[in-house]
């Protein structure tokens, strides 16, 4: 694999990561999907320039696309909802698999 994706799939992990270390939430406890998803960020971050979510759409608006750089704008009220974001990375302290 090339140096840098594994450099930015390092450094993807890390932001998740130090985020649950000072957020409410935890990761998903299913690693393989954690995984999955921090591989996309460091692609996003190669391709795009930054940690954009990976289940969102791009726009060509960098301001609107400035909200989706994770942890994105929508988390907080997407796991208060579901109990997980968008992508299942983040989710409640008190969440069950389905
Ligand atoms: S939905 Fe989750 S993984 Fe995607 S950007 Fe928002 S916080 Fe990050």
């Amino acid at each position: 694999m090339d140096d840098t994706l594994v450099q930015l799939e390092t450094d993807a992990r890390k932001l998740v990561e130090d985020y649950i270390e000072v957020a409410p939430y935890k990761l998903n406890p299913n690693s393989k999907h954690v995984d999955k998803i921090i591989k996309s960020l460091a692609k996003k971050k190669l391709k795009n320039g930054f940690f954009y979510c990976p289940c969102r759409m791009l726009s060509d608006d960098k301001e609107i696309d400035a909200k989706i750089i994770c942890p994105c704008e929508y988390h907080k009220e997407e796991i208060e909802k579901d109990g997980a974001c968008c992508c299942d990375l983040f989710v409640s302290p008190d969440y069950k698999p389905a």
